[in-house]
């Protein structure tokens, strides 16, 4: 007697357990018959088939599940054999395909002839996560491939490009094999191609988390263009750098505007020499600079000779030509690191780094050699013009920018006195260097 007992107990207690089992578990469980009636279903199922039912009792599982899946009555009437997977993971839309609607994965296992096991899982959030990842990935690919004017692509922790696609050949005209495993300095121009400067950007990104630069850049093609490169750091594995993400954008324009715009600022319009706002900006840095490194530097100031006699023999607009020639041949004559300035009216500054009050003087003489030459077109005819200079440096007695504008004032104007068409001041004797004035103040002797 007491057996069956047992037997009794140990299934009431099995019973028990599947119960509890079925009222906790986190996903919808529903045994029905192969028809679809329900004889068991857990608290969660019923809270996830609600939107469908509306109130009533579920009692058939297809019935219930008609407007949204009729397809899994189907799918089990077509499975044959007697127990197994009918489906796994399938999806039931169970309000429309919105922003939050409500998804169920369905897997159905048929247990025996004429018992199915539902489970129901509430996979709405996963769903829209994966929406909101198409979409990402489908604004990417529209920016990818429609946008040209900017490339998008990464690179390995080393700096070498690791990953391509049609952005790059549409910016940069190179394709996969020529870019891939390569160093970002493939799309710079040849004479931006200054090695020290890469691991540069790289280090600095690593620092600060992103970064910066603007090159020239080359198309496989051989066009030029203003080049911005932003680089990120793209992920981090404990702390370590395991990649960046590049976005290359062709700026040509911007800096073609923007140049414009500084040279509006910083040119003369008559002359296109540096203005005289502009001069005072840049000389007063010169000046600190060549303190910094004790590093020679010189003015040398020129005025035109008898300029009104020109301007009311010759007329206004021919005066300005023999301005713009003064100008040319000062420009003409200068290394990139001079400046030529047009202090206002007929009156110039050459500013001149590292260079002697000696070399300056040359400098002056060959300038003033040039336009005294000088055949000027101008609408009124052929002119001629000369320019009195005055040299100065900066050292122990002229310390200072407006020390060395005073000094040059002075030897200009003791050239205006000797004659005019001359060269004054700057004599150091130290260097070995004497210029004295011929009968005509025309001759400098080394
Ligand atoms: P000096 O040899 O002593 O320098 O005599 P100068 O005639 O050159 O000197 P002055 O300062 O008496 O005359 C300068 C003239 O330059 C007067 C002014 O009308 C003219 N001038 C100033 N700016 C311009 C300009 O932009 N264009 C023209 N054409 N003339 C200018
Ligand atoms: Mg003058
Ligand atoms: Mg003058």
């Amino acid at each position: 007697m007491s057996a069956p007992n047992t037997v009794q107990n140990d299934l009431e207690s099995e019973y028990e357990a599947l119960l509890s089992f079925m009222y906790l578990s986190p996903v919808g469980i529903v045994r029905s018959n192969k028809s679809g009636f329900v004889d068991m279903m857990n608290p969660l199922a019923a809270q996830l088939l609600m939107p469908l039912v509306k109130g009533g009792n579920i009692q058939n599982i297809f019935d219930s599940l008609a407007s949204v899946a009729p397809e899994l009555r189907n799918l089990v009437a077509s499975f044959k054999a007697e127990r197994g997977p009918v489906c796994e993971n399938h999806r039931v839309f169970v309000t429309p395909a919105k922003d939050d609607a409500v998804v169920l994965s369905c897997s159905i296992i048929k247990v025996s002839a004429d018992v199915l096991m539902m489970v129901l899982t509430d996979i709405s959030r996963q769903v829209a996560a994966e929406r909101r990842a198409r979409q990402t990935e489908s604004w990417l690919a529209g920016i990818y491939t429609s946008v040209n004017d900017f490339a998008v692509f990464t690179l390995d922790a080393q700096g070498c490009i690791d990953s391509w696609n049609p952005s790059v050949e549409r910016l940069t005209g190179f394709d996969e094999a020529e870019v891939i495993g390569r160093m970002l300095s493939r799309f710079y121009a040849d004479d931006e191609i200054v090695l020290h400067r890469l691991p540069e950007h790289i280090a600095l990104t690593r620092d600060e988390g992103w970064h910066v630069e603007e090159f020239w850049c080359e198309t496989k093609a051989g066009r030029r263009y203003w080049g911005q490169v932003l680089v990120a750091v793209l992920r981090e594995e404990e702390g370590n750098v395991s990649g960046y993400s590049v976005v290359l954008r062709d700026i040509t324009e911007r800096k073609v505007h923007g140049d414009n715009l500084a040279r509006l600022l910083t040119t003369d319009h008559l002359t296109g020499v540096t203005n005289r706002a502009h001069f005072f900006e840049i000389a007063e840095s010169e000046v600190a600079r060549a303190e910094r490194h004790g590093r020679a530097l010189s003015l040398v100031m020129l005025d035109a000779d008898h300029f009104k006699r020109i301007n009311d023999t010759a007329g206004h607009q021919a005066g300005d030509e023999v301005l713009k020639r003064i100008a040319d041949e000062a420009k003409a004559l200068l290394r990139m690191s001079d400046i030529v300035a047009r202090l206002g009216g007929e009156e110039f500054v050459l500013l001149l780094p590292s260079t002697t009050a000696g070399e300056a003087m040359v400098v002056a003489e060959r300038l003033r050699v040039a336009v005294e030459r000088a055949f000027i077109e101008t609408a009124a005819g052929q002119l001629n013009a000369t320019i009195s200079l005055g040299v100065a440096s900066l050292g122990d007695a002229i310390p200072t920018l407006q020390d060395l504008l005073a000094a040059a004032d002075r030897a200009l104007y003791d050239a205006k006195q000797a004659g005019r068409n001359c060269v004054r001041g700057g004599i150091v004797e130290s260097e070995g260097v004497a210029f004295s004035a011929s009968e005509e103040g025309k001759t400098a002797r080394t």
